[in-house]
């Protein structure tokens, strides 16, 4: 026999239904559309309390990395490293907190490069950090997706409050009104945009910065100089107690392909030769010494170990994450 459904008991069901079906998925996708991955991760360092921080990612095709080997020769490591020719970069920033002082290395893209990247001060608010917060700024070399997030969408200064520190080499490279950029693979256009970009935020730090020559920074940080792929491009000692780590900015961009042939030659490098000859050198020694590393463009979040690769190169070994800090 069949149910008698009257119309009202009809619309009342029906209602019931559609709440009964849409709103748990309704709330699913609004939380789904919101959410991503998580963009931070927080470490000890010593005394000081790390995050790595993501400001987003580049796309960029993985031949740019590789310019003096042979297509062949690229496309054997792209198929060992499970990598298409396309490649996805991060661009982690570390901010370090030492107890007296908020520090960050690099500022990531800022509106200066692609929407992709520039997430910086986003990630930072929703670890309840403002951008008036941060005391330091250590820039290691002033490409637009290290120094971009300087600035804010009208050009001022997107942490006011910051002191900069960026090596005085590296400074004088960008400000000089004949920056040489002849020996970069890219056209005259993008050229233009890398020095310009360069200047407009090397310029509008000029009243807050530290142009510095000696390897001590600040206290817990200094400077490894490492010249070639800018020059006067630095890496950072960070020390806290007995524990250390080095922050390799853009010695190395890829864990596969300059990892693996240090001296493959980006072709963004101003000084293709000494930049090869800067990869060796650091990596060998953070391979030799066991060193903790931190990658600026490597997989989220860019902290671990290298190790002699069999056949020549090193091999990135990440650390295993902590879940409590
Ligand atoms: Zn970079």
């Amino acid at each position: 026999m069949k149910a008698k459904v009257s119309r009202r008991t009809f619309i009342t069901s029906a209602i019931g239904a559609a709440i009964a079906s849409t709103v748990p998925f309704a709330w699913k996708s609004s939380v789904v559309a919101r959410q991503s991955n998580a963009q931070f991760y927080r470490f000890k360092l010593g005394d000081f309390q790390m995050t790595s921080i993501g400001d987003g990612v580049l796309d960029v095709p993985a031949k740019l990395f590789a310019g003096n080997a042979s297509p062949a020769q690229l496309s054997e490591v792209l198929q060992q490293g499970f990598q298409g020719e396309m490649l996805t970069l991060n661009c982690n920033i570390l901010l370090v907190d030492t107890g007296t002082q908020k520090v960050l290395i690099d500022s990531g893209s800022g509106f200066l490069t692609e929407p992709t990247a520039g997430k910086l001060i986003g990630n930072l608010q929703t670890l309840q950090i403002q951008p008036t917060d941060i005391d330091a700024i250590i820039i290691t070399h002033a490409h637009a997706d290290h120094v971009g997030g300087l600035l804010d969408k009208s050009g001022a200064l997107a942490f006011p409050q910051a002191r900069y520190f960026v090596s005085k080499a590296e400074y004088d490279f960008w400000t000089n009104p004949q920056v040489d950029l002849s020996n970069i693979q890219v056209d005259e256009k993008t050229k233009q945009q890398f020095i310009s970009a360069a200047q407009k935020c090397l310029g509008a730090i000029k009243e807050r910065v530290t142009r510095f020559e000696r390897e001590e920074i600040l206290p817990g940080f200094s400077a490894i100089p490492a010249p070639g792929h800018t020059a006067g491009q630095v890496a950072i000692r960070i020390v806290s107690g007995n524990a250390s780590m080095i922050h390799t900015a853009d010695v190395v961009h890829t864990h596969t392909i300059n990892l693996w042939n240090p001296s493959w030659q980006p072709i963004f490098d101003a000084a293709p030769d000494q930049a090869a000859k800067t990869r060796q050198e650091i990596l060998s020694a953070i391979a030799s010494k066991r060193q903790l590393m931190y990658a600026y463009h490597f997989p989220f979040p860019g902290i671990g170990y290298l190790r002699p690769r069999l056949g020549g190169g090193f091999e990135w070994e990440p650390v295993n994450w902590q879940f409590e800090s």
